[in-house]
């Protein structure tokens, strides 16, 4: 089985080529950071516009480095949601004309399940269930993942992505856009415990995360310390509450016998390192994926289009685009409650 994937839901344009038995034939991608870097974020228009330039060129040029003709995949799979409606729309809409003019099944992907599985992209070994920590630019999920298709949300964000944490610490430190790799940087420089900044929801009982009141901490010390010292004041904070919070979601799953990390701050290696010494110390197998399959890439919506196509499933060519898409409808409703 070969499948096409096409990722446009936020400042990444991205193409790849991967088939079933997990060989990425091709990945293809044009990052925006020097058409968003003067405005210190995303512009959702100057994105959109990006991807409307960048993606049939990347489908061709992952095309010729796979060596196969459109003709030669099974199935189309492009984002369909959650992300900038724009730049989702891109992605999608080229999607459907690719699956329409050579008569081949679309199917629509959720970004997030793109990241979910692309662990499974990266390890062969990696079998359902397995729990599933989902730390990205909009997201900072704790998810049990039970099967394509098929996930249960045991704790989110009450405020700002973990990702979104590291992006607004990076520009109160003048670090520069994205933010993740500008922090991670000037951390290996800095103290971890020079800083005293507060560790949100640690210890609480529901395994929720919080990140808001820590960046306007980093705000409030921003005059007193360094660059270096509070990037790695604030990586260590960041660690210590995702360690927490997942310590509390691996009590209550105990069939997961695997730990997986996935999404942006995944490429993080420090916390990569307390995660992998979390689960050693639950008995528990650790699974992160690569670093380029951890931020944004097609490669793992072609993978979970392969898992998607696999199973069975397609979608019509008037399905439409999802600014929000969350995995876990049913923990999504109950929002109001508080998360
Ligand atoms: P989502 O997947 O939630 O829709 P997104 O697609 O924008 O959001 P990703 O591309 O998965 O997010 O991840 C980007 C995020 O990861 C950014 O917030 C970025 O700062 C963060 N990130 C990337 N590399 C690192 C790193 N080395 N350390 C910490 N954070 C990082
Ligand atoms: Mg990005
Ligand atoms: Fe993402």
């Amino acid at each position: 089985m070969l499948i096409l994937g096409l990722e446009s839901s936020c400042d990444e344009t991205a193409a790849a080529l991967v088939t079933g038995d997990r060989q990425v034939l091709a990945h293809r991608l044009a990052g925006q950071e020097a058409a968003h870097a003067p405005y210190g974020g995303v512009v959702p228009e100057i994105a959109a516009r990006a991807h409307v330039e960048a993606l049939a060129p990347l489908v061709e040029a992952a095309l010729a480095d796979a060596g196969v003709t459109l003709d030669q995949v099974d199935a189309i799979a492009a984002t369909a949601g959650p992300g900038l409606i724009g730049g989702v729309m891109v992605g999608l809409v080229t999607g459907k004309a690719l699956a329409h003019a050579a008569g081949k099944p679309l199917v629509a992907v959720n970004h997030l399940e793109g990241h979910a599985l692309s662990p499974r992209l990266s390890d062969p070994d990696l079998g359902f269930p397995y729990l599933l920590l989902l730390v990205s630019g909009g997201h900072c999920q704790l998810l049990l993942v039970e099967g394509v298709g098929r996930y249960r949300r045991l704790a989110t964000t009450i405020d700002d992505a973990a990702g979104e944490a590291f992006d607004k610490t990076a520009k109160l430190l003048g670090l520069g856009f994205p933010g993740g790799p500008a922090v991670e940087r000037a951390a290996a420089n800095g103290d971890p415990f020079k800083v005293p900044l507060p560790r949100p929801l640690k210890g609480a009982a529901e395994p929720h995360f919080s990140f808001a009141g820590l960046k306007s901490a980093v705000a409030r010390a921003v005059e007193d310390y360094s660059a270096e010292d509070l990037s790695a004041s604030f990586q260590q904070a960041v660690i210590d509450c995702l360690v927490d919070r997942t310590q509390r979601a691996l009590a209550v799953a105990p069939e997961a016998t695997t730990l997986v990390v996935a999404g942006g701050v995944a490429a993080n290696s420090a916390v990569r390192a307390a995660l992998r010494g979390l689960a050693e110390a639950h008995g528990r197998r650790f699974v992160a994926p690569p670093l380029w399959l951890c931020t944004d890439n097609a490669a793992m919506i072609a993978w979970a289009g392969a898992e998607r196509f696999a199973a069975g499933i397609s979608d019509p060519l008037d399905i439409p685009a999802r600014p929000r898409w969350p995995l876990d409808p049913a923990a999504e409703a109950v929002r109001g409650a508080g998360v």
